[in-house]
């Protein structure tokens, strides 16, 4: 037919093209793990990537073959996710946080050739090159002067800046199908075995477009942007990308993700949105309401991976003027799924009811479309009560695991999340629990996560987690597992008073115990199987 469009293919590539000619001054500032800062420009990353990607050729790295990263949030990181899937490799990003042994079953799993590592990790990729079969080549992303003396990887070891330096800045991206790889990502394993998730150019750049929208992590040319969301995480939830096609600065954080380093690098790069876990956050407005200091820049914090707490969204938004998105995704989704942007009418609700509604986790950016079932897979209401598994699908939604090619995951062409949810009449969606953590008493549902952000409204908790304990008449019954506040004194009669006309009567814990510390997975999420399995028969007689 005459008069349509220009096939041109959605490619990674593409966006760092595009902020070289039209954004090429514009600043991408690092903190190094050699502890200084590194600033640098569009164009420096671009070229730089360029001469990557020829290195890459030169190593022997074909298209399609996975090239791995071990690395925090920096530029070198950078020059490596547009080298190796602007050059048609597959970028997989590791993650350290991960133990010896899954990090070599998850390194042998997707057959990676290369690895790239932050000196942080030296020791880590001492102990897993000798149990790894298909990586090769391992690449310090340091220069020759901060070299590691190491014995154990003497032939496999090359140098970052020594392949920079060696090769040509002249390279033609390549016209790849947009349908194939760009990069590979684990589920961090908080339920079974880390399942790798596999994007394509195509979804990637849609995920970028929707990712970046007003309603959505609302970025533009005007932001700076401080993704506290590791690199190897969800590709930091696609800043990296989005950054690229808004022309935002781009201010990373490398490995001091602790309260004080993160205020100095906001106030310092004048940073205007950041990104992160709540885990992360309680350690900022820790460290910022300890100090009495402000935020001069910041406007906006995107919040997600785990619910926002009422409490935190409030800390932001009153005492620092910083707006809170709440936004929920997963790996399979690239991640983006819903953000919690309001909705005009509601703008003008009284204070409470609007954090109500930012306790959500939002409504669907354009590309997602999602639904709650029922235990027979029929579709539930939007009335705000009805509550259902939670269904997604989309264009950056995942079809498959990498390497399970026989087995779908789709639920007649609906991705099962594995959360539970509700979801009202303006779209806003709830998660009321991940599945398996729901509480049954009685055979009713409790929500462990609304119980839990009653208890982060109590001055004197700094951690709270809700777990369903077995008991003899209800089956389950919650238990509430608290970090108490640094010399506070907090009763168990006290926190559970303070349910009272917050929760209905049966929804209230029956025990509180309280704990030095709650365990952490890779992505700063508790691990609650662990204390469901430590805690299990907590209601049961001896
Ligand atoms: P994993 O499933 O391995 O933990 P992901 O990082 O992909 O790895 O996590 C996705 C899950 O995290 C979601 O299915 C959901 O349970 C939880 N999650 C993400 N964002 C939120 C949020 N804003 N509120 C509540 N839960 C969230």
């Amino acid at each position: 037919m005459q008069g349509l469009m220009m096939e041109q293919p959605l490619l990674v590539a593409s966006l760092l093209v595009h902020a070289e000619r039209h954004h090429g001054a514009q600043e991408i500032v690092s903190r190094r793990v050699e502890g200084d800062i590194h600033r640098y420009r569009y164009r420096d990353l671009a070229q730089r990537a360029r001469r990557m990607a020829n290195a890459l050729a030169g190593l022997g790295v074909q298209p399609g073959e996975r090239v791995a990263t071990l690395a925090w949030n920096g530029y070198r990181h950078m020059e490596v996710y547009f080298a190796a899937s602007g050059s048609g490799a597959v970028l997989h990003t590791l993650n350290p946080r991960l133990h010896v042994e899954q990090l070599a079953y998850i390194i042998d799993h997707a057959e990676d050739r290369v690895v790239f590592f932050d000196l942080t990790f030296l020791p880590l990729i001492e102990s897993v090159a000798s149990r790894v079969k298909s990586a090769q080549i391992f690449v310090a992303m340091t220069d020759r002067a901060n070299m590691p003396e190491t014995h154990s990887l003497s032939t496999k070891l090359l140098c970052y800046e020594d392949l920079i330096d060696a090769n040509s800045d002249v390279f033609d991206w390549p016209l790849l199908d947009e349908n194939s790889a760009s990069s590979l990502c684990y589920t961090s394993g908080t339920t079974g075995n880390p399942k790798g998730v596999l994007y394509s150019h195509r979804s990637t750049v849609l995920h970028t477009y929707a990712a970046a929208l007003p309603d959505s992590l609302n970025c533009s040319a005007r932001d700076s942007i401080l993704p506290v969301v590791p690199m190897f995480h969800v590709n930091a939830w696609g800043l990296p990308y989005i950054a690229c096609m808004v022309g935002a600065k781009l201010v990373f954080p490398g490995p001091a993700l602790d309260g004080e380093s993160l205020y100095e690098l906001i106030e310092t790069e004048q940073v205007t949105l950041s990104a992160g876990v709540p885990t992360v956050w309680q350690g900022l407005l820790a460290h910022v309401d300890a100090l009495g200091r402000a935020f001069s820049s910041m406007r906006r914090t995107v919040i997600g991976g785990a619910p926002c707490p009422t409490a935190m969204a409030a800390a932001f938004q009153e005492r620092h003027g910083v707006d809170v998105l709440h936004a929920w995704g997963m790996t399979e989704l690239s991640p983006v799924g819903t953000v919690c942007s309001l909705k005009a009418h509601q703008l003008t609700l009284p204070q409470a009811d609007r954090y109500a509604v930012q306790a959500k986790q939002g409504r669907a950016v354009f590309g997602i479309d999602m639904k709650i079932a029922g235990p027979d897979g029929e579709e539930l209401p939007w009335d705000g009560n009805a509550t259902g598994d939670l269904l997604v699908r989309g264009p950056w939604v995942t079809r498959q695991y990498f390497g399970c090619d026989d087995e779908s995951p789709l639920r007649d062409g609906w991705f099962p999340t594995g959360d539970v949810a509700k979801i009202d009449r303006d779209g806003f969606m709830q998660i009321t629990d991940r599945s398996k953590d729901v509480i049954k008493s009685g055979g009713e549902w409790i929500s462990s996560v609304e119980i839990e952000n009653v208890a982060y409204l109590h001055p004197k908790v700094t951690a709270a987690v809700c777990i369903g304990a077995r008991h003899s008449k209800w089956d389950e019954r919650p238990l509430l597992v608290v970090v108490k506040k640094p010399d506070s004194a907090l009763t168990q009669d006290e926190l559970l008073a303070f349910f009272d006309g917050r929760v209905a009567k049966w929804w209230t814990p029956d025990a509180v115990v309280f704990v030095e510390s709650v365990p952490y997975g890779a992505t700063g999420k508790v691990l609650k199987h662990r204390l469901r399995e430590q805690f299990a028969d907590y209601f049961l007689p001896n």
